[in-house]
C-alpha cells in the first residue's frame, strides 16, 4: 500500500488523543474480515504491547455480545435428560441439539465429481432428503447457505466451552439478526 494513495481521513480529535495518537503520527490502516484498523506504522515495544492489550479487550466484549444474545443452553429446553446442573459447558457436549451442530459427519458430502456433473457450486452446502423407504436420497443445493459451520472453529469451542447454546447460535445466523449494536 503505498501511503500517498491513502484518501484522506478525518479522525475525531477524542479519539486520537485516547489512543495517544498525533498529528506527527503515521497510520497504517489494516483490512481484515469484519473490521478496519488504524495503527501507527512505528510502534514501540510498549506501544505494540498497548495494542495487543485493547485489541483483545475489544475481542472479549465482542465474545461477550455473541454469548449473550444467544444465551446459555439448558438442554435446549429438554429437562429430561438435562446435564446442565453439571456446568454449562457439559451442557453443551450432552446436548443432543448443540452437540450435532458441532458434529461436521452430519454435513452432506459427494464426490467432486457427481457435483460439477449437477452444476452445484464447489462451495455450495448441500442438503440430503429421502422419501420413507424408497431407497434413495435426494443431495440438492441447500437454499441455506449461512449457518453455525461458518463460524471460525476457535470462537465455536470458546463458546460450547462456555454453555453458549448453539442452537441458538445457528437460529441467529440463519435469521441474520443483528446481535451488536441493535
Ligand atoms: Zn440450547
Ligand atoms: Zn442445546
Amino acid at each position: 500500500m503505498k501511503k500517498n494513495q491513502m484518501p484522506q481521513i478525518g479522525l475525531p480529535a477524542d479519539a486520537c488523543e485516547m489512543s495517544g495518537f498525533t498529528d506527527k503520527d503515521t497510520l497504517e490502516l489494516h483490512a481484515a474480515d469484519g473490521v478496519l484498523i488504524f495503527m501507527k506504522d512505528k510502534m514501540t515495544a510498549l506501544e505494540v504491547a498497548a495494542a495487543i492489550q485493547s485489541l483483545s479487550t475489544i475481542a472479549s466484549d465482542l465474545t461477550v455480545t455473541l454469548a449473550t444474545a444467544c444465551g446459555l443452553c439448558d438442554n435446549c429446553g429438554d429437562v429430561a435428560g438435562s446435564d446442565c446442573g453439571i456446568n454449562p459447558a457439559e451442557c453443551v457436549a450432552f446436548c443432543d441439539l448443540c452437540s450435532s451442530l458441532l458434529d461436521e459427519s452430519q454435513m452432506v458430502q459427494v464426490p467432486d465429481a457427481v457435483r460439477q456433473e449437477a452444476g452445484i457450486p464447489m462451495d455450495a452446502r448441500l442438503e440430503a432428503f429421502a422419501e420413507e423407504d424408497s431407497g434413495e436420497i435426494i443431495v440438492t443445493e441447500s437454499e441455506i447457505q449461512r449457518d453455525i459451520t461458518d463460524v471460525p472453529p476457535g470462537i465455536l469451542s470458546v463458546l460450547a466451552q462456555s454453555g453458549v447454546c448453539l442452537a441458538e447460535l445457528d437460529e441467529l445466523i440463519l435469521r441474520e439478526e443483528i446481535v451488536y449494536g441493535k
